[in-house]
């Protein structure tokens, strides 16, 4: 997701595309607000904005069908095969300690110590690096200390951007170091572009596939979303026909469906699909009932 399509933060979207345009930027960012409100997302584009070769104050969009691809900076960084950009969360750590994913509760020193070791490399001329630390309140304070002491002497063009809905469980050293970045909290059913409404999920074939695209990357995020996105489908239709849908065998069997799929996603089926997949049942029904 770019900056650009991030919904219901403009205040904290421009103030980030001011640094972009700027360039002077604190050696660290702290990125809080409420579950859901984006900041991942967001620290992800700015991340990626930084060194993208198309865009001044932004990222390039996430690639879809009708649109530009995106510049070979940002596209690196979706593969996952930018050296720069750095992810640091639960897999990141398991992967750096060569761990098991699930038993990774808090971010340790040893994990901190790499980061840091990559910031200290070289890279091409004028690249940033970005480490983007997630859940920043799991910190166990050694690492945070790391950090600290990383931020006595930044090396040039590294940031640090800390992400948490938990700032006060952070060190207050860290805390005061940081430039803090406030987002709010968006309500699920406030209108983003064509995602809230689903008579455009019906009309445009993409659909199913640019609400999964559409979703937060972390999976905590995307299943509120997801959620929300199942509750407006089910609502819609049922809006859609009133009475009839009762009557109607096809709809009814979509309802069905659609709560099938929100109790999969209770039991952690992937967002992404689930939304997907809702999609594509509303599109059959339509394709159904249509007169040919
Ligand atoms: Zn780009």
């Amino acid at each position: 997701m770019s900056l650009a399509a991030l919904p219901g933060q403009e205040r904290a979207v421009r103030f980030l595309r001011r640094l972009l345009v700027t360039r002077s930027l604190p050696p660290a960012l702290l990125f809080t607000g409420p579950q859901g409100a984006g900041k991942a997302d967001a620290a992800w584009a700015f991340a990626k904005a930084l060194n993208c070769t198309a865009h001044k104050d932004d990222c390039c969009p996430l690639p879809a069908p009708g649109t530009a691809s995106p510049c070979p900076s940002c596209s690196a960084a979706e593969k996952g095969l930018d050296p720069d950009l750095q992810r640091v969360d639960a897999e990141f750590q398991a992967a750096v300690l060569d761990e098991d994913a699930a038993k990774q509760k808090s971010l340790r020193i040893d994990t901190l110590r790499h980061v840091l070791r990559v910031f200290e490399m070289r890279s091409m001329e004028g690249r940033w690096k970005t480490a983007v630390l997630l859940d920043a309140h799991r910190l166990v304070p050694d690492a945070a200390n790391a950090i600290l002491k990383g931020l006595e002497e930044p090396p040039p063009r590294a940031v640090w951007i800390l992400v948490t809905h938990r700032p006060a469980e952070l060190l207050a050293t860290v805390r005061s170091r940081c430039q803090s970045v406030r987002f709010a909290a968006v309500p699920l059913a406030a209108p983003t572009t064509s995602e809230a409404d689903p008579a455009d999920w019906v009309k445009d074939p993409m659909a199913p596939f640019t609400l999964a695209e559409g979703l937060p990357r972390e999976l905590h995020l995307a299943r509120p979303r997801a959620e929300a996105l199942l509750d407006l489908a089910g609502a819609w239709l049922r809006r859609q026909r009133g009475r009839e849908v009762y009557a109607s065998g096809p709809a009814r069997f979509v309802l069905r469906d659609l709560e099938a799929l929100r109790a999969a996603l209770r039991r952690n089926a992937d967002p992404r699909l689930t939304v997907e997949l809702a999609a594509l049942r509303l599109q059959e029904l339509d394709s159904v009932e249509k007169p040919r």
